[in-house]
């Protein structure tokens, strides 16, 4: 085979992984910028005390106002605010959507982002930006909103709640999973994802039954870390998109609903794709590539995330118009999509069939 591996020396970014990594934040801040602006929304706020005292006089500012698939007026706010506070540097602790607040700064701005994810999304690791507003969500690729340096700090995700612990592991394991049968897929990526579906299959029980077992949370936050990185390396595929269009339309919440869409796209895609099948399935300690779609539905049911998006406040009559609307864009995914599948797809999710 031939590819190009991913050894660029100008796109790395400086991961500390570990427990107490948030208390190397002042050191690692520093060396990116000296002022220092914090994003963290207001269940982050112990985590952002913390770094706040760590920082010191080189916090310039602290914004609270996050929130998810990052809405036009928030980013013009929040850059406005960068620009008046002279911020050299972009602290982001949270989850998804603090992360993606400083990415929309930082490709306005060209900021540098220092990211500590308190959630298994995996955007610290990618170049991709998200902006939504009254007519849907944009998604861009950019090389100036991949954080430069990111601190993985186990225990800050012991306070995630177990059922948002449950639907973020969700999460993760679609972008491991679409990794597996990109049509960019390299080996590297294809093993990278590979074990990134084990860590998450493997941990995500255990975390969502024993919420303080660090190993454990570690062993997951690894997981999201490979995951994230799948994410940011290969194309996506049928899943990403419909969470896209329904994310974007129907603002519903983001790792619910790739919990409940995730097991029916896999069912969906498992023959097209049987080389990167077998391997989620020897990933997940399935029999074969496909019982995957299985595999999956009933991880979501052991650890209480979600799997119908009825249950999540779809109307029944959004299948129709999302389907419409995904069948006329262009899809990247092993098994061709028509209308008609994706209408039976949406109607299981919708209601939460086992595939
Ligand atoms: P989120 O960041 O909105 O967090 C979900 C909820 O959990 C929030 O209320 C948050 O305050 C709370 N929370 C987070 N960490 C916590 C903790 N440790 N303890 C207690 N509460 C905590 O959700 P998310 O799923 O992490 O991210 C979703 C957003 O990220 C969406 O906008 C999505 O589009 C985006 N995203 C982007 C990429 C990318 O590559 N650009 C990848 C994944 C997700």
């Amino acid at each position: 085979f031939t590819y190009d591996a991913p050894v660029l020396a100008d796109r790395s970014v400086r991961v500390v992984f570990g427990v107490g990594s948030l208390y190397r934040i002042g050191g690692e801040a520093a060396q990116l910028g000296c002022r220092a602006l914090l994003i963290a929304g207001p269940h982050e706020d112990a985590a952002a005390d913390v770094v706040a005292a760590e920082l010191g006089p080189d916090l310039a500012g602290r914004l609270r106002d996050v929130a998810q698939h990052v809405p036009t007026d928030l980013a013009h706010e929040a850059t406005y605010r960068a620009t008046q506070l002279g911020a050299e540097v972009l602290l982001a602790v949270g989850g998804g959507s603090a992360t993606g607040l400083a990415k929309v700064i930082a490709l306005r701005t060209g900021l540098p982002i220092l990211a500590v994810p308190t959630t298994y999304a995996g955007s610290e690791m990618t170049p991709i930006w998200g902006l939504t507003d009254a007519q849907g969500k944009t998604t861009g690729r950019d090389a100036r909103v991949i954080p430069r340096t990111v601190l993985y700090d186990p225990t800050l995700t012991v306070s995630l709640p177990p059922q948002l612990t449950a639907a973020s592991g969700m999460n993760a394991l679609a972008h491991a999973l679409e990794a597996l049968y990109a049509p960019d897929a390299t080996p590297l990526l294809a093993t990278v994802a590979e074990e990134a579906l084990r860590a998450l299959a493997e941990a995500l029980p255990v975390v969502v039954a024993k919420p303080d077992d660090l190993d454990a949370r570690a062993h997951l936050l690894f997981g999201g870390w490979l995951a994230g990185w799948a994410l940011g390396s290969a194309t996506m595929g049928l899943h990403h998109k419909l969470a896209h269009v329904l994310g974007g339309t129907y603002r519903l919440p983001h790792a619910d609903l790739h919990s409940a869409l995730l097991p029916q796209v896999a069912a969906f895609n498992a023959t097209a794709a049987p080389e990167a099948f077998t391997r989620a399935a020897r990933a997940m300690h399935v029999g074969s590539g496909r019982c995957v779609g299985q595999a999956l539905f009933d991880l979501a049911t052991t650890v209480g995330a979600p799997t119908s998006l009825a249950k999540l406040g779809l109307e029944p009559d959004a299948v129709e118009s999302v389907a419409a609307s995904v069948a006329a864009a262009t899809v990247g995914n092993p098994r061709p999509v028509t209308e008609a599948d994706l209408v039976h797809l949406l109607r299981a999710a919708f209601v939460g069939n086992r595939p």
